[in-house]
């Protein structure tokens, strides 16, 4: 079933600020659905975003008509894996999702970090941890 697409243009989102070329960033990759650039503050030497470039706030929010930029986001990865060497030795890819997924940036964005080896870092914390 088909939902009404409903992503309204954000003027104060991070991101579509970048996609609009209001903040410079570093482009890895650029198409009329998906956009890559660097991470600001990178954690391993390759830190890549892919975005949509139209305004998702969040996973719970893509419908079926985001299915073929949402498979791009992936596909970019791959290519970006390839294109930076880390194809053969690995990375991760991560979607931070709402308040327990620790979502800093209310817009979709497909992190590739690899360059390292990297920690586990995927399990619950403490509950002394959780404010
Ligand atoms: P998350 O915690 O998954 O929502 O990740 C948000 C990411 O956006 C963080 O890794 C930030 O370093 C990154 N970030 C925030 N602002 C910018 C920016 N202007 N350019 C590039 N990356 C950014
Ligand atoms: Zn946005």
């Amino acid at each position: 079933m088909s939902k009404q697409n409903n992503h309204d243009i954000m003027t104060d989102c991070v991101f579509c600020k970048i996609i609009r070329g209001d903040i410079p960033t570093d482009m890895h990759y650029v198409s009329d659905r998906v956009v890559a650039f660097s991470d600001i503050n990178p954690i391993a030497p390759v830190h890549i975003l892919i975005i949509p470039v139209t305004h998702i706030a969040s996973m719970n929010d893509i419908t079926d008509d985001d299915a073929e930029t949402i498979a791009e986001l992936f596909f970019v990865a791959k290519k970006i894996a390839k294109e930076h060497g880390i194809a053969e030795s690995g990375y991760k890819l991560l979607i931070r999702t709402g308040r327990d997924g620790g979502q800093e940036v209310p817009h979709v964005h497909l992190h590739i970090i690899g360059g390292a080896p990297l920690a586990e870092g995927i399990c619950p914390c403490k509950s002394d941890d959780v404010e």
